[in-house]
C-alpha cells in the first residue's frame, strides 16, 4: 500500500513566524507530511516538529565545489531534510533547468539517501495544443533516472497553469494524467515498483478543493504552495488526505 503524501513547498517564503507554524501541523499516523522551506530554514524547520518530514527544493547536481549560491543533497541531508524537490516548474522556467539536469539532480539526491519529488506538468499552450501527455511523458522520462523505486522516488504532476492561479484540472484531467503516469511507469519499471511509487498532485490545492482532487484516480497526496504557508489551511489539506 502507497502511503499518502501532504507535501508543502513554501517557496521563497517563511521568514520568521510562518516557522512556529509548523508545531501546529497535525501529524495524522496514516499519511506521511513534508514540509520543504526555503534553504536557510531547513535546519531550524528540521527541529521544529519531529513527527513532520522536511526537504529542500532544490539541490545541484554535485555534492561540493565552486558553485556559488548553490545547495548540495549531501548539505540538506547534513540540516536534516530527508527529501528533496527536482525540476519544479519554477526551477525549469527561472533556472533554464533542462530534463537531463533534473535527472542528475535526482540522482545526487538518492546518493545522499533523500527521497525525490521529482515535479513535471505541462505548460497551457502545451495542453491547448494537445500535447499534454506527450510533455508529461517526455518530462517523466527524462527527468527519471532508472535506478527510481518506490522509496527513493515521488511523482508530482503539476499543470503549470494551475500552478498560483487557482485554476484545477478537472477530476478527469488529473486522473487521465495521473493513469498514464502510472501506466509509463508500470511499462518502464515493472507494475510492482509503479505501483509503489506515489503520485501526486499539485497547482492550486486548498482545503476547499482537497477532498474533491483525492478522490481521483492514482492520486497520492498533494504538492501544495500557498496553502501549505499557513498550518490552519494545511491542516485542512492534511486531514482531507487522512
Ligand atoms: P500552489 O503551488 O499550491 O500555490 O498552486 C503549487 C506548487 O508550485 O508546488
Amino acid at each position: 500500500m502507497r502511503r499518502k503524501l501532504a507535501a508543502g513547498n513554501w517557496k521563497m517564503n517563511g521568514i520568521g513566524a510562518n516557522l512556529s507554524e509548523l508545531a501546529d501541523l497535525a501529524s495524522p499516523e496514516n499519511i506521511d507530511v513534508l514540509i520543504c522551506p526555503p534553504t536557510p530554514l531547513v535546519s531550524r524547520a528540521a527541529q521544529a516538529n519531529a513527527k513532520i518530514a522536511i526537504g529542500g527544493q532544490d539541490c545541484h547536481t554535485a555534492q561540493n565545489g565552486a558553485h556559488t549560491g548553490d545547495v548540495s543533497a549531501a548539505m540538506l541531508a547534513d540540516a536534516g531534510a530527508t527529501y528533496v524537490l527536482t525540476g519544479h516548474s519554477e526551477r525549469r522556467t527561472d533556472h533554464g533547468e533542462s530534463n537531463a539536469i533534473v535527472a542528475a539532480k535526482t540522482a545526487a539526491a538518492w546518493d545522499q539517501n533523500l527521497i525525490a519529488v521529482i515535479c513535471i506538468g505541462e505548460t497551457l499552450a502545451q495542453r491547448e495544443a494537445g500535447e499534454t501527455l506527450a510533455v508529461i511523458a517526455d518530462q517523466l522520462t527524462h527527468s527519471t533516472p532508472n535506478a527510481a523505486t518506490g522509496d527513493n522516488t515521488v511523482i508530482a504532476y503539476e499543470p503549470v497553469w494551475a500552478i498560483g492561479t487557482g485554476l484545477v484540472p478537472t477530476l478527469e484531467q488529473i486522473a487521465e494524467v495521473h493513469d498514464f503516469i502510472r501506466a509509463e511507469l508500470a511499462n518502464r519499471f515493472g507494475t510492482e515498483t509503479a505501483e509503489s511509487m506515489r503520485l501526486l498532485y499539485g497547482g492550486s490545492v486548498k482545503p476547499s478543493n482537497a477532498e474533491y482532487i483525492f478522490a481521483t484516480s492514482n492520486v497520492d497526496g498533494a504538492l501544495v504552495g500557498g496553502a501549505s504557508l499557513k498550518a490552519s489551511d494545511f491542516n485542512g489539506i492534511i486531514s482531507a488526505l487522512s
